[in-house]
């Protein structure tokens, strides 16, 4: 099932505080939904066309946990070891990105990379849970994130939060997958349509049973918090007018544009 949140495109405006509906995706039509999509939720009476609406990031996180080097050959291609346990950063919420929405880039770093990533999304509090443990009861669901990376300033600062955390730095969505097969999915991104990124999601060194309890004992994951399960070999520089698609079957596609930006 593919959960949203959306906005009406005819009220689109830069300055209007817009509302943020929550809805399900049957074919061309997106059913508006009460409740909340991380967790219990009802089909309510309204429903638009796909075409008349903006999707949005499908989930509004307290923090976005992310894998760094989680993948043996992106960790190889700027020559780091593999991390003997998980190797986690975060995100600021203040970094999402809606689908289509252009990516600012900063005229005054030189490289900034795509990073195409699947996406956890968390639907309870996730505290302390135990290796081994199901963690399935705690996911909500699944999408695409694309964890930009100001290159320079991740080697000036060895330390990363600025390098990942300006605004735009983090597109997700279009939409959260509630049944995803993580065992028979690949991801791949493509930049101007030319394939950069893919690998089968198996792929990751510490999986998803890993993941997340690992996390759960480090922080309490809440419901709506995204987990960023890190980026395969592949990842390049992106310049103003680029498109960066990361595309995996059963998801979707997140598409985002590029543009320099301005003060
Ligand atoms: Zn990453």
């Amino acid at each position: 099932m593919k959960l949203c949140r959306f906005q009406l495109k005819e009220k689109t405006s830069k300055t209007a505080q817009q509302e943020i509906f929550q809805g399900v995706i049957s074919g061309d039509t997106v059913h508006q939904v009460s409740g909340d999509i991380v967790g219990k939720w009802e089909e309510t009476k309204k429903s638009w066309p796909l075409a008349d609406v903006k999707l949005m990031p499908p989930v509004a996180p307290s923090k976005i946990v992310c894998l760094g080097r989680n993948y043996l050959d992106h960790a190889a291609e700027f020559n780091n070891a593999p991390p003997k346990e998980p190797l986690i950063f975060l995100k600021p919420p203040s970094s999402l990105l809606a689908p289509d929405d252009p990516i600012e880039l900063l005229p005054e770093v030189q490289r900034i990379d795509f990073e195409g990533e699947l996406a956890i999304i968390m639907s309870r509090p996730c505290h302390m849970l135990a290796d081994g443990a199901d963690y399935k009861p705690y996911v909500a669901g699944y999408t695409l994130l694309n964890d930009v990376s100001a290159r320079d300033y991740q080697a000036f600062d060895k330390q990363w939060t600025r390098a990942k955390s300006f605004d735009t730095f983090c597109p997700l969505g279009p939409v959260m997958e509630t049944e995803f097969d993580v065992t028979h999915a690949t991801i791949e991104t493509l930049l101007n349509g030319v394939r950069k990124q893919f690998a089968p999601l198996t792929d990751m060194i510490f999986p998803i049973d890993v993941i997340i309890p690992w996390i759960s004992r480090v922080m309490t994951l809440l419901p709506g918090d995204v987990i960023a399960t890190g980026t395969p070999a592949g990842v390049g520089p992106m310049k103003a007018g680029d498109v960066v698609e990361i595309f995996v079957p059963g998801i979707g596609t997140l598409r985002n544009p590029t543009k320099n930006r301005t003060v």
